[in-house]
């Protein structure tokens, strides 16, 4: 104290006990201040840190045993039993109603475009999803009521458009072991699935021509379906839908979803990407049909932009006209991608779509 008040200015350091009372009283109320700050601030990641986010007692120092030897137990007082171990609650008061962010992935390359996002954007954009309380979900989850996501948290889908080859490489070490190459998207997310086990591998990939154009896609897409993700419609040759005659639309479709099937035993395409966007000339046969004795059938179709897609339960959320936000880089200043929307539902946390804990299930 000594050395601090001899650091004051003269004209402050007088030598009158008032004054050291109240330099006394400063400090004092300064380490008040920063002690509440630090409550406030851990209390702040204890709601957004999902794990650490169970029932209030379980976070008790003694892992609640206090609680419950504690006040004398009465009949009246059913929290006094033991507790059943609760799901992690996460930091936003449910709500059905809200809207769903569907992101769209094309290229990734080396440098921030319109239609390509870097790596390292790619985990900024995880990042600030995952640390606003997003958890992702595939887009097929989002149209039949199945999203599991924890109470509290909401649900984001990520899409990747044209299987691009950025989008999920494999490099050869020098142990001449084959592996996933940590600067595509999927290494970027097998990186931080494993950094965050509650954010779950869960990504829908639109693939249309040579599926991340390299011969050994259809290991890929095994491999994506075994990790829980989702491969979807993206036509077999890129056509626009909206220039494709009824058989070309049949053959474009169904085609894709049999050599998706004849890759993935059992695996059936049940969401579209319409290439460009366009609508189809022949909007019944891009949904359902037969092509060379094979059924199929998409249960949802999502365009090119730009906004936010209804809550699935509201009367105005329509399955094969889902709306996407594309993923951009901040500094490209793109009107209505990602970063705009990220920042309008952190403005207006009451228009999110926030799980209920139930499933979702209408
Ligand atoms: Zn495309």
């Amino acid at each position: 104290m000594s050395t601090f008040m001899s650091r004051l200015p003269r004209s402050l350091r007088g030598s009158g006990r008032l004054l050291r009372t109240r330099w006394a009283k400063v400090v004092l109320g300064l380490i008040l201040i920063a002690s509440a700050v630090a409550f406030d601030v851990s209390a702040l990641s204890e709601r957004l840190d999902p794990n650490g986010a169970t029932a209030p007692t379980a976070n008790a120092p003694d892992g609640g045993r206090q609680q419950r030897q504690g006040a004398a137990p009465t009949d009246s007082s059913p929290a006094q039993t033991t507790l059943p171990p609760e799901p992690p609650v996460g930091p936003y008061q449910p709500n059905t109603a809200g809207q769903i962010m569907v992101i769209a992935y094309h290229a990734f390359g080396s440098e921030e475009g319109r239609w390509t996002r870097t790596p390292a954007g790619f985990l900024a954009d995880l990042q600030a999803l995952y640390r606003k309380g997003y958890r992702p979900v595939n887009l097929i989850d989002m149209v039949t009521g199945k999203m599991d996501v924890p109470k509290g948290y909401s649900p984001v889908v990520i899409t990747f458009d044209d299987g691009r080859e950025g989008q999920f490489r494999y490099i050869t070490g020098e142990d001449g072991q084959q592996r996933v190459d940590p600067t595509s998207a999927v290494g970027v997310m097998l990186a931080f699935n494993k950094d965050h086990p509650d954010w779950k591998l869960r990504a829908t990939f639109f693939v249309s021509d040579v599926p991340f154009q390299k011969a050994d896609w259809p290991e890929k897409v095994r491999f994506l379906v075994a990790n829980g993700m989702e491969i979807g419609d993206h036509t077999l040759s890129h056509v626009s839908l909206a220039k494709a005659t009824k058989e070309a639309t049949i053959k474009e479709v169904g085609g894709e979803a049999k050599r998706m099937a004849g890759a993935i035993p059992g695996y059936n395409l049940s969401t579209l990407a319409l290439p460009g966007g366009e609508a189809p000339a022949f909007p019944d046969v891009a949904l359902e049909g037969v092509y060379d004795g094979f059924s199929y059938s998409m249960k949802a179709t999502v365009l090119v932009g730009a906004g936010p897609a209804p809550s699935p339960l509201s009367k105005n959320f329509n399955p094969q006209r889902i709306p996407r936000i594309q993923a951009v880089d901040p500094s490209l200043d793109v009107q209505f991608a990602l970063p705009y929307w990220m920042s309008y539902f952190d403005k207006h946390p009451e228009l999110r779509y926030v799980s209920d804990g139930t499933g979702n299930m209408k």
